[in-house]
C-alpha cells in the first residue's frame, strides 16, 4: 500500500555515515513506491544554534546537495525547507498548548541532548520544545510512515500523544498517527566509540570527506582497548570497527568469520581497518564525487529546493487550514 513518508535533517553540517545507514539508504528505496517528502529542518536547526544563524544558512544547501548525491530524485521526493513553510510554525504553536513542560523534560532523546550540550539554565525554550515542532512537520504532510534512526523514537511517540489529544479535542480525525520506521541500523556509533555518531559531536565521517580524511578516522576508530597482541582474543561487542563492517560490508559471512578470527586470537585491528577503509573508500567515492558536482551549481540546488518547497506549501497549508476550521478560528 502506497504510503506517505515524512523524514528531514538538521543543517547543522553536512551528512555523515550515520545517516546514510540510519535512513539516507532508506529513503532511496522507499521514494520508488511511496509519497516521499524530506524536509531541511532549519528552524529546529535552530534551536541549538540561535547565536550562530550562519552555521545553519550555510548547510542547507550542503544537506541537498548530500540528498543529490546518495540518490534522492527531486522528482520522486518532495525536498522542501522548513522555514519557507510558515503552516508548520502556526501548527507549532497550536501543538504547544497540548503538550505540558514536565512531559517535555521527560523526552528522553532531549533530556540527554540537554546534558551533552550542558545547557543547564540556559536552556533555549525552543531547544525543549523542538519534539512539538516535529510533530507540526510530520502532521502537515499527515505522513503515517517516518523512517528515522532511534534517537528519534521518543519523537514520534510524542507526536502521536499530541495527534489523538487533537483529535479528541476537536472530535475529528483532522490529524494523522504515524508509525516509525528504523533501519537496519538504527544508530551508528561515533568513529570515538559514543552512543551515536553526530554532527554536533564532531565523531563522524561525512559524506563528502576526502579520501584520506576517511582513512586518517579509520585508523584513529575505537577498537577493544585490551586486545594489545595480535594473538590475543579480540571482543567484537563495543568495537566500533565491527559495528562499521556489520552496516557497510554486504558480505554478511566474511563479516562472521572475521568476528570468529578475532575472538579467537591472531586477527590484527590494522587488517580489520584497512578491510572496512576499502569499503567505505568504494561507498563514498562516487557519493563525493556527485556531492562536488551538485555544489559548483548553487543555483540549480536552491531551485530544486524552492519547487519542492511550492508543492509541500500547498499540502501543509490545506492542513492547517482545517485545523484552525476544526478549532474554529477560520473567522476570517
Ligand atoms: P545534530 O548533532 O545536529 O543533532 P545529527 O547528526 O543528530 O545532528 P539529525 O539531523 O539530528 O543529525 O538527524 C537526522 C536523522 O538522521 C534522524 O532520523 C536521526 O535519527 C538520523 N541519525 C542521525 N545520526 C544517526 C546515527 N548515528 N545512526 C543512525 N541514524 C542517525
Ligand atoms: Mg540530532
Amino acid at each position: 500500500m502506497r504510503q506517505t513518508i515524512l523524514t528531514g535533517d538538521r543543517p547543522t553540517g553536512p551528512l555523515h555515515l550515520g545517516h546514510y545507514v540510519g535512513s539516507l539508504r532508506q529513503r532511496v528505496e522507499l521514494q520508488a513506491l511511496h509519497d516521499q517528502t524530506v524536509l531541511v529542518a532549519d528552524l529546529q536547526g535552530l534551536t541549538d544554534n540561535g547565536h550562530n544563524p550562519a552555521k545553519i544558512s550555510e548547510n542547507i544547501l550542503n544537506v541537498v546537495a548530500d540528498y543529490l548525491a546518495v540518490g534522492i530524485d527531486p522528482a520522486k521526493t518532495t525536498l522542501c525547507l522548513q522555514s519557507a513553510l510558515p503552516a508548520l510554525s502556526e501548527l507549532t504553536l497550536y501543538y504547544l498548548n497540548l503538550v505540558t513542560v514536565s512531559r517535555l523534560e521527560r523526552n528522553p532523546t532531549v533530556k540527554s541532548e540537554i546534558a551533552q550540550k550542558g545547557f543547564e539554565r540556559s536552556l533555549p525554550a525552543g531547544f525543549l520544545t523542538y519534539p512539538v515542532s516535529q510533530a507540526a512537520d510530520i502532521t502537515a504532510f499527515s505522513a503515517n510512515l517516518v523512517p528515522v534512526g532511534d534517537d528519534q523514537l521518543p519523537m514520534i511517540e510524542q507526536t502521536n500523544e499530541i495527534v489523538r489529544a487533537f483529535n479528541r479535542i476537536v472530535g475529528t480525525p483532522v490529524l494523522t498517527e504515524c508509525q516509525a520506521m528504523l533501519g537496519k541500523v538504527s544508530r551508528l556509533p561515533g568513529i570515538d566509540g559514543q552512543a551515536k555518531m553526530s554532527k554536533s559531536l564532531g565523531n563522524g565521517i561525512t559524506l563528502g570527506a576526502p579520501a584520506d580524511e576517511v582513512q586518517a578516522a579509520v585508523m584513529k576508530m575505537y577498537t577493544d582497548p585490551n586486545h594489545l597482541r595480535v594473538n590475543d582474543p579480540g571482543q567484537v561487542e563495543g568495537n566500533v570497527v565491527f559495528s562499521y563492517l556489520d552496516a557497510f560490508c554486504a558480505d554478511e559471512a566474511r563479516v562472521s568469520e572475521l568476528k570468529a578470527h578475532y575472538q579467537r586470537g591472531g586477527l590484527g585491528d590494522v587488517v580489520l581497518k584497512r578491510l572496512l577503509n576499502d569499503e567505505l573508500q568504494t561507498l563514498l567515492e562516487p557519493i563525493r564525487a556527485r556531492r562536488a558536482a551538485y555544489l559548483a551549481d548553487k543555483g540549480e540546488l536552491v531551485r530544486v529546493l524552492q519547487q519542492g518547497t511550492d508543492r509541500a506549501r500547498v499540502v501543509t497549508g490545506d492542513l492547517v487550514a482545517r485545523v484552525r476550521r476544526a478549532l474554529g478560528l477560520a473567522l476570517l
